[in-house]
């Protein structure tokens, strides 16, 4: 009996020792956290638009549409893709519609619940409806298109109440050199 008091003493001795540190050295270790977390999110962020940035520059150099894309998985980019619409004269070759099947193919899977799409100008209609059939997380994209946006500018497919997905959205990331780019200026 009291073997186990002194044994039980001793092990709350240890707990001292291990004891969390003070509240303000806690806050500041916090704080070191958050700032690395914010620092991460926006090197993934310039990591990711510029790659599609990188797409839509090629695009131009082919003649193509300059729109282009990328999914992120984490810190890497996975799928990489621009307009192809000229080349394989097919209206619907987005950069995003192309991404989005390049991604899943990539990850062997059918939803990109875990990744960031990255994408030059706003999605059209048809990508964004393929952005939520995907289950895409979160869509960063540069420029509004106020012609035919549906995430944001015409209509909002992508954070839609009705439907069973939606997206978190992150937009206006380098919108002037995205919108340039495209003859659309943000
Ligand atoms: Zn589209």
């Amino acid at each position: 009996m009291r073997a186990g008091r002194l044994l039980s003493d001793l092990a709350r001795g240890e707990q001292k020792h291990v004891a969390p540190p003070p509240r303000r050295v806690a806050r500041v270790l916090q704080r070191l956290q958050n700032g690395n977390e914010m620092g991460r999110y926006f090197r993934q962020m310039i990591k990711g638009m510029s790659a599609a940035l990188e797409q839509a520059h090629l695009a131009a150099s082919l003649d193509e549409v300059p729109i282009g894309a990328v999914v992120m998985c984490g810190d890497e980019v996975i799928a990489a893709a621009h307009n192809e619409t000229v080349a394989r004269q097919n209206p619907t070759y987005h950069a995003e519609f192309l991404v989005i099947e390049r991604a899943l193919e990539a990850l062997d899977t059918d939803r990109l619940t875990d990744c960031t799409l990255y994408v030059t100008i706003e999605p059209c209609a048809q990508c964004a409806g393929a952005i939520v059939l995907a289950k895409v997380k979160t869509l960063v994209f540069g420029a509004y298109d106020e012609k035919a946006g549906m995430c944001g500018s015409v209509g909002d497919i992508v954070r839609h109440p009705r439907l069973n997905h939606r997206v978190d959205v992150q937009s206006g990331v380098e919108a002037e050199a995205c919108g340039e780019l495209s003859g659309n200026p943000a």
